[in-house]
């Protein structure tokens, strides 16, 4: 099974809310905002990562006081920031069976194709993508879950292949600047009343104020190492990229192969301010950040054989060379971690803690369904203390089995 297809599973457990989140609170908010004399609920959020700003921005625009904490802001550009490095596009990659994910990818693409019309600034572009695979999968992949959901799908079959593909479709979807769409959805969270910490946290408790209720844990790769979180499922999947110089490039083209069990995907995806990102690798557990040359070679050759208007039949020497990029996709086994626990802090009091990590390489694909998730899973975690509480005052003798219930489902 390729990686890709590994990491595509989740654990989910509510389902996301309808209505247009960027520009209207789901409906519980909505009565929270009404009682004027209800404090806001406080929430911390480790990470400035797409994960990390959606979820925030969702959190503060319905009705919690909400503070970034993290090392890097968009701006910033780390091996420990998975966020600036992607190409970045809406491509499924979910199976058949991962109704949830499709649930999330379905709302984030819905998401991002009204972000592309109502804000301008967002660096969110519509393009056709061409996406072709060198076998026919065994799978009916002209069948994809999302055929229903992006415009124009369309089968593509030979004379309407490249050489050595068996396979392709195409469609219309979203690219996104990434350094400008991270940099917006900051701007929005600190427009909306959010606050930020620049800081380093060692432990997952640095986040436990007094006053805060929830902690959301969007921290990436770091997830492995940060005290108190640990993850041994999550890892590191290396991408190089190469970002050039190519506005006449107008449309996303992958191909992707197997070749002897390792999955490789050769990419362009042009961005709204002319600049092409050309990928890739796919390199698990792998953490150097130095770009290799060899490598970059190679991506820009594959790109111009798959994509000749990119260089205009000149030669890969003619193009116009922006940067050299390498970044870590934040991987799991198993799949996202979209849960919520309660933890202790040092006095013994309990605090409700959200974790969001491990997206792989669908960070951006998924992003608004899984902040939804993520809003979602915390209201009714809320919900289900303040029934536990009443019921606590009420009636003594259903203590017992409201415990049951609330640890069972939490
Ligand atoms: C080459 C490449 C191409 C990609 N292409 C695509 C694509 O086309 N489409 C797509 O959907 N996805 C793509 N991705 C994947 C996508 O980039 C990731 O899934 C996504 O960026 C993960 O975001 P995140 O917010 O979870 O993590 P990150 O962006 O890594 O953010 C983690 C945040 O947590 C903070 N943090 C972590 N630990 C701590 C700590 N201890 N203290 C304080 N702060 C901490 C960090 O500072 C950072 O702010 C690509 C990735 C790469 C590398």
């Amino acid at each position: 099974m390729s990686e890709v297809e590994e990491s595509s599973k989740t654990q989910f457990s509510t389902s996301i809310p309808t209505q247009n989140i960027e520009q209207q609170p789901p409906q519980s908010q909505q009565k929270n905002q009404s009682s004027s004399q209800k404090p806001k609920r406080r929430a911390n959020v480790i990470g400035a990562g797409v994960s990390g700003l959606t979820t925030a921005l969702l959190l503060q625009r319905n009705g919690y006081q909400t503070t970034i904490l993290a090392e890097f802001f968009p701006g910033d550009l780390s091996i420990r920031y998975g966020s600036p490095w992607a190409g970045a596009d809406w491509r499924s990659n979910v199976e058949m069976d991962d109704a949830q994910l499709q649930k999330f990818e379905a709302y984030s693409f819905k998401t991002l194709w009204k972000l592309s019309n109502v804000a301008p600034d967002a660096g969110i572009k519509i393009v056709t993508i061409y996406d072709y695979v060198d076998k026919k999968p065994k799978l009916r992949r002209d069948q994809p879950w999302f055929k229903k959901i992006v415009p124009n799908f369309k089968v593509l079959r030979k004379p309407h292949l490249p050489a050595n593909c068996e396979f392709g479709v195409s469609y219309t979807t979203v690219s996104l600047n990434v350094p400008k769409y991270l940099r917006w959805l900051l701007n929005q969270f600190k427009e909306s009343g959010g606050q930020t910490v620049n800081k380093r946290l060692a432990h997952i408790k640095e986040a436990f104020g007094p006053d805060i209720d929830v902690v959301v844990n969007c921290s990436g790769v770091s997830a492995r190492t940060l005290g108190g979180v640990e993850d041994e499922a999550v890892y590191p999947t290396r991408g190089q990229t190469v970002v050039v110089w190519a506005p006449h490039v107008k449309s996303i083209v992958t191909k992707r192969s197997t070749v002897a069990g390792n999955y490789d995907i050769t990419y362009l995806i042009p961005r709204d301010d002319g600049q092409v990102i050309l990928g890739g690798t796919f390199q698990p557990n792998d953490y150097n950040s130095e770009p290799d040359e060899k490598v970059a070679r190679e991506i820009i050759q594959k790109c111009d054989e798959l994509c000749p208007e990119l260089t205009h039949g000149k030669g890969i020497r003619s193009l116009e060379i922006t940067s050299h990029n390498v970044g870590l996709r934040p991987s799991r086994k198993g799949g996202i971690r979209i849960e919520t626990e309660y933890r202790k802090r040092d006095d013994g009091s309990e605090i409700l803690v959200c974790h969001n990590y491990g997206h792989h390489s669908y960070g951006y694909t998924s992003s608004w369904g899984v902040s939804c998730e993520a809003f979602n899973l915390i209201e009714t975690a809320f919900a289900k203390r303040q029934e536990f509480e009443v019921a606590f005052t009420n009636d003594n003798s259903k203590t017992d089995q409201m415990v049951e219930k609330s640890e069972s489902k939490l």
